[in-house]
């Protein structure tokens, strides 16, 4: 294709876009009035059929699949059989709000332009925006490249009962680039990095005693503990993206008793593998090391969750959606590392380029004051849309 042809599609899919202003409202009012809290599994699979049915109308091949430990997910495909390699579409249909918080905070629109509501921002805009991506670019005769896209009901706890994962790398596999739906945030930063992260469990045992008639034989695991505390919190390395935090402390049983047990609990973030692994080998160097004598310690940690790091491939792609945002006289975009996780993590360690934030534009996600900037429903919409078609 010509640019001039290229530009023509680009047009006429904004066109789209300007002329269902009000279909994309009503279907963003009718996301966030279908809560999907998290841990509400029936309330996410009953959100998860209304985008089903809305991904089919849009000429999307969609399939659900179930998950027992968590909401279930859906993918799907929009021209599948074309050639070239695909481009793929991420978000997630959970929020953190549980059942009951939509009757305080109804979806509404303030005299600010600003919308609110539960998931609002994240990421039932987002879900919007992909949905009427998808129909924008049946509108415009875009056919490239066949579209996927994968909605989940469970990334909000890291898919952490469920099997979502493992679909989501298989979905990512062969794809081009990825475009993530989340949360946008208001000084137009596209996150191109985010952070792992990993809870470990330091456990010490010292020697339980009498803390009046037998306190020389006791060997106080609270205080091996502090001093182990001070030693894993010099880990903590803030500039170079590495943060460490002994967030709990659960040791001793009385106070007149030389305490024979203390357990620390250590929240690990981290922008690369390599960094994660030689943290964890300094914790347990720390481990081995006493200073109260007889006591010992074991360190044990959960699964990492894989990290988004800023690769050249990311980069690449970041400059890419500049140079589309140029084309349509978006503006300026700049570069940004979050610490929260997102599926985008998972896309980046499937492989794949992906460009995470790409959603509705607001602030204070997570938390009741959560809203999002109506007008960038439809900017974000055109942004992604010339990505899409000049990828
Ligand atoms: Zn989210």
């Amino acid at each position: 294709m010509t640019e001039e042809m290229i530009r023509k599609q680009i047009e006429k899919a904004s066109a789209y876009i300007d002329e269902n202003r009000e279909a994309m409202m009503a279907l963003w009012e009718k996301l966030v009035s279908c809560e999907s809290g998290n841990p509400d599994k029936e309330d996410v699979d009953r959100i998860c059929e209304i985008l089903k049915d809305e991904l089919d109308r849009s000429g999307v091949k969609t399939a659900t699949v179930q998950m027992e430990g968590g909401g279930n997910l859906l993918k799907g495909e929009f021209h599948g059989e074309r050639g070239e390699t695909p481009v793929l579409l991420i978000g997630h249909m959970d929020t953190v709000f549980p059942h009951g918080t939509l009757a305080k905070n109804p979806f509404r629109i303030d005299a600010e332009g600003n919308a609110h509501g539960p998931g609002v921002l994240d990421m039932k805009a987002g879900l919007v925006i992909a949905i009427f991506v998808l129909r924008a670019l049946d509108a415009c005769g875009y056919g490239k490249r066949p579209v996927r896209i994968v909605i989940a009901g469970d990334e909000e706890n890291g898919h952490r009962k469920s099997t979502a994962r493992e679909e989501i790398f298989k979905i990512c596999e062969g794809c081009e680039a990825a475009f993530n739906f989340e949360t946008g945030f208001p000084d137009d930063g596209l996150v191109v990095g985010r952070k792992g992260s990993c809870q470990a469990v330091m456990k010490i045992k010292g020697v339980a005693a009498h803390a009046g008639n037998d306190p020389q034989r006791g060997r106080n695991a609270i205080l091996e503990a502090a001093y182990k505390i001070i030693e894993i919190q010099k880990l903590h390395d803030f500039e170079n993206g590495l943060y460490v935090n002994v967030g709990v402390i659960n040791g001793g049983t009385v106070p007149n008793a030389v305490p024979g047990e203390c357990e620390l609990k250590i929240d690990i973030r981290y922008d690369s593998m390599k960094k994660f692994e030689d943290v964890m080998e300094r914790i347990r160097e720390i481990a081995e090391k006493q200073t109260v004598p007889d006591t010992t310690a074991t360190v044990t940690h959960m699964r990492p969750s894989e990290v988004m790091e800023v690769s050249e491939a990311n980069l690449k792609l970041f400059e890419h959606v500049q140079r589309a945002a140029d084309m349509i006289g978006y503006g300026k975009l700049k570069t940004k590392t979050v610490g929260g996780w997102s599926d985008s993590c998972l896309a980046a360690a499937a492989g794949i380029p992906v460009v995470c934030a790409m959603g509705v534009k607001g602030a204070n996600n997570h938390s009741p004051e959560e809203y999002a900037i109506v007008e960038t429903l439809f900017s974000r919409a055109k942004l992604a849309l010339a990505s899409i078609i000049t990828l």
